[in-house]
């Protein structure tokens, strides 16, 4: 006689942002037997991450609420938490709850009650544990993975998912040592203590001109500050507050592969200038490119890619990530007031200035001398790395590439993997059977590998796989004598 033995099979997850909540959401409402889902994070609150860890109300959510759904079954799911919360936390910003542009923070309360509800909905003997430390290595032996975390301890898993997001990248000039650790410099534009020290200061400099720039413009706003704004950038380019509108009729279905920036570029200024002229909104246009974005990237040549990453990228991620408009607002309030200034150009050095302020050398676009910037503080708003070997500080990212078992995309963004099922693909070419990725590091193999739509359905692909994780065991079983 024999009958099935079901060990508990065991999935480690590296990075509990939303990625990894998302895949252990998914994982957990899947399961039907026994699975151990650890996930590794230092940071306290699994779900929040980079983007849902700032409290500061101001910062919202680029989107409105409906379309912000952890339930693909139900697109009000978020829009209706948010009401039932509104009416509990006393934050109620909004006429239309499927219009709200939530504070993040709130949505981070929702990522975190689903995989709460997940839980308390688990079948027998699936369980999630949360180890609140930092992975720095993994090896794979005999068909499973040994991950090491701290100096001493070590956990065996049957599958790793890699979710471990984004890094900011290097500040990109010289700093004095001296500076590093001085309030004047503040390497994390989030960090509210710091922010705090800088309301009563004359000027601020913020290098790096994206969304995170307009967080940091609205936090200071929230606080009062009355100075002025130094933004230095290198193309001199800021994000767009979003408009509600609806998406330009479809132009895109005839660009088929191979695909070339040049094609849809120019089909695109067609219809700006079609939209422009009838007195309709451009940013309907960009709704159309979105959902094209991937056959788009698919259908193009590895060299059409790096001429979209050099040439295109940076306007992309301009117009389509766009300044939610409560934070638009104020952004466009401070403008108004004359007191934010644009540097195109690159700031190459911060030295501190006789008078307790910060000197900050620029090479302005379009001049061959040095100007030196003279402000009470400097922000870094520069955006993420998302070069592996570039990353400091990060033992795992340098273990795994030197390990083999990961390889740059072809791109160099990120690492490459199947798109179709997720799994890491290695320096011999192969698909691991036993380590997937999700989230930022597929940059280089999706492009836009990070929105909430991308994520939901990189969770749904990787489920079948990690749910395969481990095998069940077909024991013998005889009967006593
Ligand atoms: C500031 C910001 C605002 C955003 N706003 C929006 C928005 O409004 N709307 C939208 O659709 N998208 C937004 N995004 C996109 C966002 O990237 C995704 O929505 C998502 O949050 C990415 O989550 P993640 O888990 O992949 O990465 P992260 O949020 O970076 O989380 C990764 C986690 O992995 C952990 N980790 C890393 N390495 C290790 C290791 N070796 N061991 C253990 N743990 C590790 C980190 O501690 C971190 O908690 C925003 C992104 C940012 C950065």
């Amino acid at each position: 006689m024999s009958h099935v033995v079901i060990p508990q099979r065991s999935v480690a997850i590296i990075g509990g942002g939303m990625s990894g909540t998302l895949a252990a959401i998914r994982l957990i409402r899947q399961a039907r037997t026994p699975l151990l889902i650890r996930i590794f994070d230092p940071n306290p609150e699994l779900g929040r991450g980079v983007a849902y860890g700032t409290a500061d109300f101001s910062h919202r959510l680029n989107g409105p609420a409906k379309a912000f759904s952890l339930r693909p079954e139900n697109p009000n799911h978020f829009a209706d938490w948010l009401q039932v919360r509104a009416n509990r936390s006393g934050w109620n910003d909004f006429d239309d709850k499927l219009l709200a542009f939530a504070p993040r923070w709130l949505y981070g309360d929702y990522i975190r009650e689903e995989l709460a509800e997940a839980l308390n909905a688990a079948a027998c003997g699936v369980e999630l544990e949360h180890i609140l430390a930092r992975v720095d290595d993994i090896v794979q032996e005999q068909g499973r993975v040994r991950l090491r975390v701290d100096v001493q301890r070590e956990f065996i898993a049957d599958h790793v998912l890699l979710a471990p997001g984004v890094f900011k990248a290097q500040p990109g000039f010289a700093i004095a040592q001296s500076l590093l650790d001085d309030g004047r410099y503040l390497p994390d534009p989030w960090n509210p203590d710091a922010l705090d020290k800088l309301k009563s200061v004359a000027d601020v400099l913020l290098v790096g001109s994206s969304l995170t720039m307009i967080d940091a413009v609205v936090s200071l706003e929230a606080r009062g500050y009355q100075g002025n704004y130094h933004v230095v950038s290198r193309r001199g380019l800021v994000p767009v507050g979003r408009n509600e509108a609806q998406a330009w009729p479809e132009f895109l279905t005839d660009v088929v592969a191979p695909v070339s920036v040049r094609s849809v570029l120019r089909a695109v200024r067609t219809q700006i200038d079609k939209a422009n002229a009838a007195g309709e909104d451009w940013q309907r246009v960009v709704l159309a490119v979105r959902p094209h974005l991937s056959r788009l990237w698919h259908g193009a040549s590895l060299a059409e890619r790096q001429r979209f990453m050099r040439h295109v990228r940076a306007y992309w991620d301009m117009f389509l990530h766009r300044v939610p408009p409560p934070s638009a607002n104020v952004f466009e309030a401070v403008r108004a007031s004359g007191r934010l200034f644009l540097h195109t150009g690159t700031p190459t050095a911060v030295h501190g200035a006789g008078d307790g302020r910060l000197d900050v050398s620029v090479r302005l676009r379009g001049k061959s001398a040095t100007t030196i910037l003279r402000s009470d503080a400097l922000i870094n708003c520069t955006g993420f790395e998302y070069v592996w070997k570039r990353v400091n500080g990060q033992p795992l990212l340098a273990r795994l590439l030197e390990r083999g078992y990961v390889r740059p995309s072809e791109l160099g963004l990120g690492i490459d993997a199947d798109p179709q099922t997720l799994a890491v693909i290695g320096v011999d070419g192969n698909a691991s059977e036993h380590i997937s990725t999700m989230g930022l590091p597929l940059r280089g193999v999706l492009f836009e590998s990070g929105t909430i739509a991308e994520l939901l359905r990189q969770a749904v692909l990787l489920a079948p796989l990690l749910d395969a994780a481990g095998q069940y065991v077909v024991e013998e079983e005889r009967d006593a004598a």
